[in-house]
């Protein structure tokens, strides 16, 4: 079904998406899927990742599933996907991967996830499901349409980077996970990982989200974590 891959028409303007946002539950930290490929996948991804970088990623799954569970219990994604495509959803930012391509971080990335999707696991909706919202993690906006993978990548990031749309998720959730996989300085490392983008490739589609965004992150104070 096209739907377990996100291949549903959401529109990307996250208020339209959710048009009458509803108190977020208290929810226990979300255990990974344990599929093979995602055995594979975390080695892989813990190799090639800094820790930093892992951690945000895995942040970014645990606050996906929350958030699909309060606001959309009509989804039928896939767990597994989701886990996939949070994982390999900023692998282009690392040293060897941005030195290896002229391209934007998330378009090479979203390249690399659907070759390593189509060589472990054969499956040709599912690698391209990943490498689509991949490409569009960082297309925020308000008009036309996304895939549901696609929405909620958007949606966690920009929780976990700028602090936006904490209304969806509880605070105590928040917490919890930000406690099993820590921050460790995250935002300014983001901003870090921004600035080496804009330097190296001048032209790349992280330049679209403008120096506005980048003081986001660098001036994002919530407190995800309680004392
Ligand atoms: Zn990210």
């Amino acid at each position: 079904m096209d739907s377990e891959y996100g291949f549903v028409k959401v529109p990307r303007d996250i208020n339209k998406a959710i048009p009458d946002i509803k108190t977020p539950s208290h929810q226990p930290v979300a255990d990974l899927p344990e599929s093979g490929f995602t055995k594979y996948l975390l080695e892989y991804a813990t190799q090639e990742l800094p820790e930093q970088v892992l951690n945000h990623s895995l942040r970014v799954y645990l606050y996906s599933i929350a958030i699909i569970i309060d606001h959309f219990p009509d989804w039928d994604l896939g767990n597994e996907l989701l886990l996939t495509t949070c994982l390999l959803h900023d692998i282009g930012t690392t040293t060897k991967n941005m030195d290896a391509t002229k391209m934007s971080f998330e378009f090479y990335g979203g390249l690399l996830a659907r070759d390593l999707i189509i060589k472990k696991l054969g499956n040709l909706r599912y690698a391209e499901a990943a490498c689509e919202a991949i490409i569009r993690h960082q297309d925020i906006g308000v008009t036309g349409y996304i895939t549901s993978l696609g929405l909620i990548l958007q949606i966690a990031t920009i929780l976990d980077n700028v602090a936006l749309h904490t209304d969806l998720i509880h605070e105590e959730t928040l917490d919890a996970i930000n406690k099993q996989y820590p921050r460790k300085g995250w935002t300014s490392c983001f901003a870090q990982v921004i600035d080496n983008e804009n330097t190296q490739k001048p032209w790349c589609h992280t330049s679209a989200l403008t120096d506005k965004f980048r003081t986001g992150v660098l001036t994002n104070y919530h407190q995800y974590e309680r004392k």
